[in-house]
């Protein structure tokens, strides 16, 4: 079975003392995560090493980024290196977040440079793709988010597309309380595992983890986790509350 995945991501949330709260809080979580799942915590760049410290020793739980730099590195004030974060031993990375997308201006373009930094240094990217509302309500979510796919991983190799996990987040379900029906995201999920599919083969698209994001919580994780090519999902605000989070990983399928 592929990986089964429920990841956090804090976004700008959280001071340093609220993170190291959250953080305790979350020090059993291991306990709960069954054989073939891996828990994410996609934290603050300042928080991770705090995050890494605070989950020494802890089985299936990995810190994450939420961003990192197109370039290699150089005179980008401000920026982080994909680089950086492999010297600092961490594995994950989030790309193409539709709040980056939207705030940062990064396109499919920039992204499938970030993409290439990230594989460079090592690291495995969580590549996010979704529609806006309006899509969405014209019928053309399959050609809009085919497009994010082909626009930003096709020029990969098949072992680096096997190495990646695709984020479905519809956008109008992001922090708006609202969430894709079970179906709808059954439906996306097949769709993009097609498209991999028909580019890099139906045994590379079956080992690739699909997570779904969206108003992802306690009470809706089990029922959209347990659609055949939901693989489980990336979580924003739900993800701050650790009795939320625990409830959401208990709802991946079991390996
Ligand atoms: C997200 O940040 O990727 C997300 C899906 O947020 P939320 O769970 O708050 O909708």
């Amino acid at each position: 079975m592929r990986k089964q995945i429920a990841a956090a991501n804090w976004k700008m949330n959280l001071t340093f003392q609220n993170a190291e709260v959250l953080l305790k809080e979350l020090s059993d979580t291991d306990q709960i995560i069954g054989s073939g799942q891996v828990v994410l915590l996609a934290v603050p760049f300042p928080y991770l090493l705090l995050a890494k410290d605070k989950l020494k020793g802890k089985k299936n739980i990995f810190v994450a980024a939420q961003n990192c730099s197109e370039n290699k590195n150089g005179a980008y004030t401000g920026e982080i290196s994909a680089e950086m974060l492999q010297s600092m031993d961490i594995k994950y990375v989030i790309l193409g977040h539709s709040e980056r997308r939207q705030y940062n201006a990064e396109n499919n373009q920039i992204l499938a440079e970030k993409i290439n930094r990230v594989f460079e240094a090592g690291l495995h990217p969580v590549f996010c793709c979704g529609e806006p509302l309006e899509i969405r309500e014209s019928g053309k979510q399959n050609n809009y988010v085919e497009t994010q796919l082909k626009e930003s991983l096709f020029h990969l190799e098949e072992e680096q597309v096997k190495d990646m996990i695709i984020a479905y987040e519809p956008i109008w379900a992001i922090g708006t309380g609202k969430t894709a029906s079970s179906a709808e995201a059954q439906e996306m999920h097949a769709h993009i595992r097609s498209v991999i599919a028909a580019k890099y083969g139906n045994e590379t698209a079956a080992t690739i983890s699909i997570l779904y994001g969206g108003s992802v919580k306690g009470a809706n994780a089990l029922e959209i986790f347990s659609q055949p090519d939901v693989d489980g999902g990336l979580v924003g605000g739900a993800s701050l509350v650790a009795t939320e989070f625990n409830t959401i990983i208990k709802g991946l399928k079991k390996g």
